[in-house]
Protein backbone atom coordinates (compact mmCIF):
# COMPACT_ATOMS: atom_id res chain seq x y z
CA UNK A 1 0.00 0.00 0.00
CA UNK A 2 1.41 3.35 -0.70
CA UNK A 3 2.27 5.40 2.35
CA UNK A 4 2.84 8.96 2.75
CA UNK A 5 3.82 10.94 5.73
CA UNK A 6 1.61 13.89 4.18
CA UNK A 7 -1.32 13.29 2.56
CA UNK A 8 -3.68 16.11 1.19
CA UNK A 9 -6.96 15.15 0.42
CA UNK A 10 -8.53 17.66 -2.42
CA UNK A 11 -6.38 18.87 -5.33
CA UNK A 12 -7.84 22.32 -5.24
CA UNK A 13 -5.80 25.39 -4.09
CA UNK A 14 -5.18 24.25 -0.76
CA UNK A 15 -3.53 21.56 -2.30
CA UNK A 16 -1.50 24.00 -4.14
CA UNK A 17 -0.33 26.31 -1.98
CA UNK A 18 0.07 23.55 0.86
CA UNK A 19 2.35 21.44 -1.74
CA UNK A 20 4.12 24.85 -2.12
CA UNK A 21 4.61 25.52 1.53
CA UNK A 22 5.35 21.82 2.24
CA UNK A 23 8.38 22.39 -0.17
CA UNK A 24 8.97 25.51 1.79
CA UNK A 25 9.55 23.76 5.06
CA UNK A 26 11.82 21.05 3.69
CA UNK A 27 10.07 17.62 3.21
CA UNK A 28 11.35 15.19 1.03
CA UNK A 29 10.96 13.56 -2.33
CA UNK A 30 8.04 11.03 -1.59
CA UNK A 31 7.09 12.33 1.74
CA UNK A 32 3.88 14.30 0.17
CA UNK A 33 0.86 12.99 -1.58
CA UNK A 34 -2.27 14.15 -3.06
CA UNK A 35 -5.22 12.83 -4.08
CA UNK A 36 -7.58 14.54 -6.42
CA UNK A 37 -11.31 14.10 -7.78
CA UNK A 38 -10.47 16.88 -10.47
CA UNK A 39 -8.75 15.97 -13.89
CA UNK A 40 -6.05 18.77 -14.05
CA UNK A 41 -3.33 19.59 -11.53
CA UNK A 42 -3.68 22.44 -8.71
CA UNK A 43 -5.36 25.53 -10.38
CA UNK A 44 -6.66 29.05 -9.39
CA UNK A 45 -10.26 29.17 -9.00
CA UNK A 46 -11.09 32.64 -8.91
CA UNK A 47 -10.04 33.25 -13.07
CA UNK A 48 -12.63 30.69 -13.54
CA UNK A 49 -15.59 32.81 -13.82
CA UNK A 50 -13.06 36.01 -14.58
CA UNK A 51 -9.99 35.63 -17.30
CA UNK A 52 -10.02 32.44 -18.21
CA UNK A 53 -14.04 32.45 -19.20
CA UNK A 54 -13.50 35.20 -20.95
CA UNK A 55 -10.97 33.53 -23.02
CA UNK A 56 -7.76 35.84 -21.69
CA UNK A 57 -5.78 33.40 -19.99
CA UNK A 58 -4.98 29.56 -20.81
CA UNK A 59 -4.71 26.43 -18.83
CA UNK A 60 -1.61 26.49 -18.45
CA UNK A 61 -2.00 30.17 -17.04
CA UNK A 62 -3.88 28.92 -13.93
CA UNK A 63 -1.84 26.73 -12.74
CA UNK A 64 -0.89 27.23 -9.22
CA UNK A 65 2.79 25.56 -9.69
CA UNK A 66 3.76 24.23 -12.79
CA UNK A 67 3.59 20.29 -13.75
CA UNK A 68 7.95 19.89 -13.41
CA UNK A 69 7.06 21.58 -9.93
CA UNK A 70 5.76 18.38 -8.77
CA UNK A 71 7.93 16.18 -10.63
CA UNK A 72 11.40 17.92 -9.02
CA UNK A 73 9.75 17.40 -5.48
CA UNK A 74 9.20 13.71 -5.65
CA UNK A 75 5.18 14.88 -5.03
CA UNK A 76 2.62 12.33 -6.25
CA UNK A 77 -0.61 13.41 -7.84
CA UNK A 78 -3.18 11.13 -8.15
CA UNK A 79 -6.26 12.71 -10.20
CA UNK A 80 -8.97 11.29 -11.65
CA UNK A 81 -9.23 9.55 -7.83
CA UNK A 82 -12.41 10.25 -5.46
CA UNK A 83 -11.90 8.93 -1.86
CA UNK A 84 -15.04 6.76 -0.34
CA UNK A 85 -13.65 6.08 2.75
CA UNK A 86 -11.45 7.22 5.66
CA UNK A 87 -10.39 4.65 8.16
CA UNK A 88 -9.00 7.57 11.09
CA UNK A 89 -7.85 4.59 13.13
CA UNK A 90 -5.72 2.93 10.22
CA UNK A 91 -4.62 5.77 8.72
CA UNK A 92 -5.99 4.56 5.62
CA UNK A 93 -7.89 6.26 2.58
CA UNK A 94 -9.63 4.21 -0.14
CA UNK A 95 -10.50 5.08 -3.20
CA UNK A 96 -13.91 4.34 -5.35
CA UNK A 97 -11.36 1.78 -7.25
CA UNK A 98 -10.07 0.07 -4.26
CA UNK A 99 -6.85 1.44 -3.68
CA UNK A 100 -5.60 2.19 -0.71
CA UNK A 101 -3.30 4.77 0.63
CA UNK A 102 -1.41 4.96 4.16
CA UNK A 103 -0.91 8.18 6.02
CA UNK A 104 0.99 10.03 8.89
CA UNK A 105 -0.66 13.16 8.62
CA UNK A 106 -4.07 13.67 6.48
CA UNK A 107 -5.07 17.42 5.17
CA UNK A 108 -8.57 17.31 4.10
CA UNK A 109 -8.84 19.88 1.70
CA UNK A 110 -12.34 18.52 0.13
CA UNK A 111 -14.00 22.06 -0.92
CA UNK A 112 -17.16 22.54 -1.89
CA UNK A 113 -19.98 21.19 -4.34
CA UNK A 114 -22.13 23.33 -6.10
CA UNK A 115 -26.05 23.82 -4.64
CA UNK A 116 -28.02 22.42 -7.76
CA UNK A 117 -31.41 23.45 -8.84
CA UNK A 118 -34.00 20.48 -7.86
CA UNK A 119 -36.92 21.69 -10.79
CA UNK A 120 -38.09 20.18 -14.25
CA UNK A 121 -35.70 20.05 -16.64
CA UNK A 122 -32.93 20.95 -14.50
CA UNK A 123 -30.78 18.12 -16.98
CA UNK A 124 -31.66 19.60 -20.13
CA UNK A 125 -28.26 19.82 -21.92
CA UNK A 126 -27.23 23.22 -22.04
CA UNK A 127 -27.55 24.26 -17.83
CA UNK A 128 -24.40 24.90 -16.04
CA UNK A 129 -23.30 25.24 -12.92
CA UNK A 130 -19.33 26.43 -12.52
CA UNK A 131 -17.16 24.90 -10.06
CA UNK A 132 -14.14 23.02 -11.78
CA UNK A 133 -11.93 24.25 -14.59
CA UNK A 134 -13.52 21.60 -16.94
CA UNK A 135 -16.92 23.60 -16.30
CA UNK A 136 -15.58 26.96 -16.94
CA UNK A 137 -14.36 25.58 -20.36
CA UNK A 138 -17.75 24.20 -21.33
CA UNK A 139 -19.36 27.51 -20.25
CA UNK A 140 -16.73 30.05 -22.72
CA UNK A 141 -17.39 27.02 -25.53
CA UNK A 142 -20.83 27.07 -25.34
CA UNK A 143 -20.74 30.82 -25.44
CA UNK A 144 -19.12 31.02 -28.47
CA UNK A 145 -22.40 29.33 -30.00
CA UNK A 146 -24.53 30.80 -27.46
CA UNK A 147 -26.93 34.37 -27.90
CA UNK A 148 -29.54 34.25 -25.23
CA UNK A 149 -27.90 33.53 -21.35
CA UNK A 150 -29.99 33.37 -18.26
CA UNK A 151 -27.78 33.85 -15.19
CA UNK A 152 -29.00 32.24 -12.18
CA UNK A 153 -28.34 33.78 -8.57
CA UNK A 154 -27.45 37.27 -7.21
CA UNK A 155 -23.89 36.22 -6.06
CA UNK A 156 -19.99 35.92 -6.78
CA UNK A 157 -20.65 33.84 -9.43
CA UNK A 158 -23.93 35.33 -11.14
CA UNK A 159 -21.92 38.58 -11.09
CA UNK A 160 -18.79 38.08 -12.62
CA UNK A 161 -20.49 35.75 -15.12
CA UNK A 162 -22.96 37.63 -16.36
CA UNK A 163 -21.00 40.66 -16.69
CA UNK A 164 -18.42 37.74 -18.79
CA UNK A 165 -21.15 36.80 -20.84
CA UNK A 166 -22.86 40.40 -21.70
CA UNK A 167 -19.04 41.51 -22.78
CA UNK A 168 -19.02 38.97 -24.82
CA UNK A 169 -22.05 39.99 -26.81
CA UNK A 170 -24.60 37.33 -25.41
CA UNK A 171 -28.16 39.04 -24.07
CA UNK A 172 -28.01 38.19 -21.00
CA UNK A 173 -30.35 37.92 -18.28
CA UNK A 174 -29.77 37.74 -14.61
CA UNK A 175 -33.01 36.02 -12.21
CA UNK A 176 -32.70 36.25 -8.72
CA UNK A 177 -35.05 34.86 -6.03
CA UNK A 178 -33.83 38.03 -3.43
CA UNK A 179 -35.71 41.79 -4.50
CA UNK A 180 -32.36 42.63 -5.47
CA UNK A 181 -28.22 42.23 -6.11
CA UNK A 182 -26.66 40.12 -3.27
CA UNK A 183 -28.88 40.89 -0.73
CA UNK A 184 -26.85 38.90 2.03
CA UNK A 185 -23.59 41.18 1.61
CA UNK A 186 -24.66 44.60 -0.89
CA UNK A 187 -26.68 47.63 0.89
CA UNK A 188 -29.58 48.66 -1.17
CA UNK A 189 -27.50 51.76 -2.10
CA UNK A 190 -24.87 49.30 -3.98
CA UNK A 191 -26.99 46.60 -4.93
CA UNK A 192 -28.83 49.45 -6.85
CA UNK A 193 -25.57 50.77 -8.02
CA UNK A 194 -24.75 47.57 -9.37
CA UNK A 195 -27.93 47.13 -11.14
CA UNK A 196 -27.47 50.63 -13.37
CA UNK A 197 -24.27 49.75 -14.18
CA UNK A 198 -25.06 46.24 -15.61
CA UNK A 199 -28.21 47.81 -17.17
CA UNK A 200 -26.31 50.32 -18.53
CA UNK A 201 -24.19 47.37 -20.61
CA UNK A 202 -27.16 45.60 -21.38
CA UNK A 203 -28.13 43.05 -18.65
CA UNK A 204 -31.61 42.69 -17.81
CA UNK A 205 -32.84 41.94 -14.47
CA UNK A 206 -35.56 39.41 -13.11
CA UNK A 207 -35.80 39.75 -9.30
CA UNK A 208 -38.23 37.90 -6.81
CA UNK A 209 -38.15 35.08 -9.05
CA UNK A 210 -37.19 31.79 -8.23
CA UNK A 211 -36.58 29.36 -11.59
CA UNK A 212 -39.72 26.79 -11.60
CA UNK A 213 -38.77 25.04 -14.71
CA UNK A 214 -36.56 24.70 -17.77
CA UNK A 215 -37.93 23.48 -20.92
CA UNK A 216 -36.59 23.05 -24.38
CA UNK A 217 -36.19 20.01 -27.10
CA UNK A 218 -33.30 17.79 -25.41
CA UNK A 219 -31.70 21.53 -25.01
CA UNK A 220 -32.63 24.34 -22.67
CA UNK A 221 -34.64 27.06 -24.58
CA UNK A 222 -36.85 28.85 -21.77
CA UNK A 223 -36.32 29.38 -17.86
CA UNK A 224 -39.97 29.33 -16.20
CA UNK A 225 -39.89 32.05 -13.42
CA UNK A 226 -42.10 32.37 -10.14
CA UNK A 227 -43.17 35.55 -11.16
CA UNK A 228 -45.06 34.27 -14.25
CA UNK A 229 -42.27 34.97 -16.45
CA UNK A 230 -40.55 33.45 -19.33
CA UNK A 231 -37.15 34.14 -19.92
CA UNK A 232 -35.60 32.66 -23.45
CA UNK A 233 -32.08 30.83 -23.38
CA UNK A 234 -29.88 28.91 -25.20
CA UNK A 235 -27.15 28.95 -22.60
CA UNK A 236 -27.48 28.81 -18.51
CA UNK A 237 -25.40 29.08 -15.48
CA UNK A 238 -26.21 29.30 -12.33
CA UNK A 239 -24.86 30.61 -9.26
CA UNK A 240 -26.71 29.53 -6.14
CA UNK A 241 -24.04 28.67 -3.66
CA UNK A 242 -22.22 25.75 -2.60
CA UNK A 243 -22.53 22.77 0.30
CA UNK A 244 -18.86 21.88 1.89
CA UNK A 245 -17.82 18.38 0.83
CA UNK A 246 -18.53 16.35 3.87
CA UNK A 247 -20.16 13.32 2.99
CA UNK A 248 -17.29 10.97 2.77
CA UNK A 249 -16.35 11.79 7.12
CA UNK A 250 -19.64 10.81 8.15
CA UNK A 251 -18.95 8.45 11.01
CA UNK A 252 -15.40 8.58 10.97
CA UNK A 253 -15.63 10.24 14.63
CA UNK A 254 -14.52 13.64 12.90
CA UNK A 255 -17.06 16.90 13.93
CA UNK A 256 -19.09 18.06 11.19
CA UNK A 257 -20.53 21.26 11.96
CA UNK A 258 -21.58 23.45 8.95
CA UNK A 259 -18.21 21.60 7.20
CA UNK A 260 -15.32 19.89 9.13
CA UNK A 261 -14.55 21.56 12.99
CA UNK A 262 -10.98 22.52 13.25
CA UNK A 263 -9.13 24.94 15.88
CA UNK A 264 -7.32 27.33 15.56
CA UNK A 265 -4.55 25.28 14.25
CA UNK A 266 -6.60 24.12 11.75
CA UNK A 267 -6.49 20.86 13.59
CA UNK A 268 -9.32 18.18 13.78
CA UNK A 269 -10.16 15.97 17.38
CA UNK A 270 -8.57 13.57 16.07
CA UNK A 271 -4.59 14.23 15.90
CA UNK A 272 -2.69 14.01 12.49
CA UNK A 273 -5.89 14.87 10.43
CA UNK A 274 -6.55 18.53 9.78
CA UNK A 275 -8.91 20.96 7.40
CA UNK A 276 -8.39 23.30 5.78
CA UNK A 277 -10.28 25.90 3.03
CA UNK A 278 -14.19 25.89 2.09
CA UNK A 279 -14.33 22.62 3.83
CA UNK A 280 -12.79 24.22 7.23
CA UNK A 281 -15.21 25.64 9.70
CA UNK A 282 -12.30 27.00 12.20
CA UNK A 283 -11.96 28.47 15.30
CA UNK A 284 -11.50 32.37 14.82
CA UNK A 285 -9.05 33.77 17.73
CA UNK A 286 -9.16 36.95 15.81
CA UNK A 287 -13.54 37.44 16.11
CA UNK A 288 -14.37 34.64 18.11
CA UNK A 289 -16.51 32.01 17.31
CA UNK A 290 -16.30 29.20 14.45
CA UNK A 291 -15.63 30.34 10.89
CA UNK A 292 -15.85 28.56 7.54
CA UNK A 293 -14.86 31.21 4.41
CA UNK A 294 -15.69 30.37 1.23
CA UNK A 295 -12.83 32.60 -0.82
CA UNK A 296 -9.80 32.10 -2.46
CA UNK A 297 -7.38 34.34 -0.09
CA UNK A 298 -8.53 31.77 2.69
CA UNK A 299 -8.01 28.79 0.42
CA UNK A 300 -4.57 30.10 -0.40
CA UNK A 301 -3.51 31.31 3.71
CA UNK A 302 -5.04 28.37 5.44
CA UNK A 303 -3.64 25.29 3.05
CA UNK A 304 0.12 27.37 3.52
CA UNK A 305 -0.97 27.59 7.22
CA UNK A 306 -1.58 23.76 7.49
CA UNK A 307 1.43 22.78 5.85
CA UNK A 308 3.46 24.88 8.43
CA UNK A 309 1.76 23.16 10.86
CA UNK A 310 1.45 20.39 10.02
CA UNK A 311 5.40 20.08 9.35
CA UNK A 312 6.15 21.89 13.27
CA UNK A 313 5.19 25.26 13.36
CA UNK A 314 2.83 26.00 16.09
CA UNK A 315 1.38 29.48 15.24
CA UNK A 316 -2.65 30.20 15.39
CA UNK A 317 -4.31 30.75 12.58
CA UNK A 318 -5.64 34.82 12.22
CA UNK A 319 -6.89 36.41 9.19
CA UNK A 320 -9.23 39.04 8.41
CA UNK A 321 -11.47 37.67 5.66
CA UNK A 322 -10.44 39.19 2.76
CA UNK A 323 -11.80 38.79 -1.34
CA UNK A 324 -11.98 40.66 -4.48
CA UNK A 325 -14.43 40.75 -7.68
CA UNK A 326 -14.34 41.97 -11.37
CA UNK A 327 -17.63 43.13 -12.85
CA UNK A 328 -16.98 44.14 -16.27
CA UNK A 329 -14.15 47.27 -16.02
CA UNK A 330 -14.97 47.55 -12.19
CA UNK A 331 -12.33 45.74 -9.42
CA UNK A 332 -13.17 45.77 -6.13
CA UNK A 333 -12.19 44.52 -2.72
CA UNK A 334 -14.09 43.57 0.45
CA UNK A 335 -12.69 42.87 4.16
CA UNK A 336 -14.19 41.45 7.26
CA UNK A 337 -17.85 40.44 8.11
CA UNK A 338 -21.06 42.72 7.61
CA UNK A 339 -23.21 40.35 10.06
CA UNK A 340 -22.78 42.04 13.18
CA UNK A 341 -22.89 45.26 11.96
CA UNK A 342 -25.20 47.99 12.74
CA UNK A 343 -24.84 50.36 10.30
CA UNK A 344 -22.97 51.22 7.11
CA UNK A 345 -21.06 54.52 5.85
CA UNK A 346 -20.66 55.44 2.09
CA UNK A 347 -17.13 57.21 1.44
CA UNK A 348 -17.26 58.98 -1.88
CA UNK A 349 -19.51 59.07 -4.99
CA UNK A 350 -21.79 56.55 -6.63
CA UNK A 351 -21.72 58.86 -9.74
CA UNK A 352 -18.17 58.49 -10.21
CA UNK A 353 -17.71 54.57 -9.35
CA UNK A 354 -15.43 55.74 -6.67
CA UNK A 355 -16.71 54.85 -3.51
CA UNK A 356 -16.10 52.34 -0.44
CA UNK A 357 -18.57 51.35 2.07
CA UNK A 358 -17.42 50.62 5.69
CA UNK A 359 -19.58 48.73 8.43
CA UNK A 360 -19.66 49.32 12.39
CA UNK A 361 -20.52 47.74 15.34
CA UNK A 362 -21.23 50.11 17.87
CA UNK A 363 -19.08 52.30 16.51
CA UNK A 364 -16.01 49.91 15.86
CA UNK A 365 -15.01 48.77 11.94
CA UNK A 366 -16.52 45.30 11.26
CA UNK A 367 -16.07 45.49 7.23
CA UNK A 368 -14.98 47.16 4.05
CA UNK A 369 -15.71 47.64 1.01
CA UNK A 370 -13.07 49.43 -1.10
CA UNK A 371 -13.92 50.48 -5.22
CA UNK A 372 -11.33 52.75 -6.86
CA UNK A 373 -10.11 54.37 -3.80
CA UNK A 374 -6.79 55.88 -2.96
CA UNK A 375 -4.39 53.44 -1.92
CA UNK A 376 -4.78 54.28 1.54
CA UNK A 377 -8.19 52.88 2.13
CA UNK A 378 -6.92 49.51 1.02
CA UNK A 379 -4.20 49.63 3.25
CA UNK A 380 -6.16 50.78 6.26
CA UNK A 381 -9.20 48.54 5.85
CA UNK A 382 -7.93 44.86 7.11
CA UNK A 383 -5.54 47.02 9.08
CA UNK A 384 -8.51 48.69 11.58
CA UNK A 385 -10.90 45.62 11.05
CA UNK A 386 -8.39 43.52 12.96
CA UNK A 387 -8.09 46.40 15.99
CA UNK A 388 -11.91 47.06 15.53
CA UNK A 389 -10.85 50.28 15.68
CA UNK A 390 -13.93 52.88 16.69
CA UNK A 391 -14.08 55.84 14.21
CA UNK A 392 -16.98 58.01 13.82
CA UNK A 393 -18.71 58.14 11.10
CA UNK A 394 -19.11 61.97 9.87
CA UNK A 395 -14.91 61.22 9.67
CA UNK A 396 -15.39 57.85 7.47
CA UNK A 397 -18.05 59.87 5.51
CA UNK A 398 -15.90 62.89 4.65
CA UNK A 399 -13.57 62.00 1.59
CA UNK A 400 -12.16 65.49 1.32
CA UNK A 401 -9.64 64.54 4.36
CA UNK A 402 -7.58 61.56 4.20
CA UNK A 403 -8.64 58.31 6.10
CA UNK A 404 -5.38 58.14 7.94
CA UNK A 405 -6.32 61.61 9.79
CA UNK A 406 -9.48 60.18 11.04
P1 LIG B 1 -22.91 32.88 -3.29
O1 LIG B 1 -22.02 34.05 -3.40
O2 LIG B 1 -23.18 32.25 -1.97
O3 LIG B 1 -24.30 33.35 -3.94
C1 LIG B 1 -25.36 32.46 -4.14
C2 LIG B 1 -26.57 33.25 -4.57
O4 LIG B 1 -27.62 32.37 -4.98
C3 LIG B 1 -27.14 34.10 -3.45
O5 LIG B 1 -27.61 35.29 -4.01
C4 LIG B 1 -28.27 33.21 -2.92
O6 LIG B 1 -29.28 33.90 -2.28
C5 LIG B 1 -28.79 32.63 -4.21
N1 LIG B 1 -29.54 31.37 -4.05
C6 LIG B 1 -29.42 30.42 -3.09
N2 LIG B 1 -30.27 29.39 -3.33
C7 LIG B 1 -30.95 29.71 -4.46
C8 LIG B 1 -31.95 29.05 -5.23
N3 LIG B 1 -32.43 27.85 -4.89
N4 LIG B 1 -32.40 29.68 -6.36
C9 LIG B 1 -31.91 30.87 -6.74
N5 LIG B 1 -30.97 31.53 -6.05
C10 LIG B 1 -30.49 30.96 -4.93
O7 LIG B 1 -22.43 31.66 -4.20
P2 LIG B 1 -21.97 31.61 -5.74
O8 LIG B 1 -22.09 32.93 -6.38
O9 LIG B 1 -22.68 30.44 -6.31
O10 LIG B 1 -20.44 31.26 -5.61
C11 LIG B 1 -20.04 29.94 -5.23
C12 LIG B 1 -18.77 29.97 -4.43
O11 LIG B 1 -17.69 30.45 -5.20
C13 LIG B 1 -18.89 30.85 -3.23
O12 LIG B 1 -18.32 30.16 -2.18
C14 LIG B 1 -18.08 32.05 -3.57
O13 LIG B 1 -17.47 32.60 -2.44
C15 LIG B 1 -17.06 31.50 -4.53
N6 LIG B 1 -16.69 32.54 -5.50
C16 LIG B 1 -15.93 33.58 -5.05
C17 LIG B 1 -15.61 34.59 -5.94
C18 LIG B 1 -14.78 35.74 -5.45
O14 LIG B 1 -14.28 35.69 -4.31
N7 LIG B 1 -14.64 36.79 -6.25
C19 LIG B 1 -16.04 34.55 -7.25
C20 LIG B 1 -16.80 33.47 -7.67
C21 LIG B 1 -17.12 32.48 -6.77
P3 LIG B 1 -29.24 34.02 -0.67
O15 LIG B 1 -28.10 34.93 -0.38
O16 LIG B 1 -30.57 34.65 -0.38
O17 LIG B 1 -29.06 32.64 -0.14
Amino acid sequence: MPSFKYLIMGGGMVAGYAAKAFVESGIKPGELGIISADNALPYERPPLSKGFLAGRETEKDILIAAPEFYETHGIEVRLNTVVERLNPSQKTVRTSSGEEYRFENLLIATGARVRKLDVPGADLAGIHYLRSLADSRRIREESERASRAVVIGGGFIAMEVASVLAQRGLETTMVMIEDRIWKRLFTPGMSDYFRRYYEARGVRFETNAPVTAFSGNGRVQSVSLGNGKHAPADLVVAGIGVVPETGVFENTGLKIENGIVVNEYLETGIPGIYAAGDVANYRDVLFGGYRRVEHWDNAVKQGQHAARVMTGSREPFENVPYFFSDDFDLSWEFWGDTAPADRAVVRGDFETNSFSVWWLERGRLVAAFVMNRPDEERELAPEWIRARREIAAEALADASRPLRDS
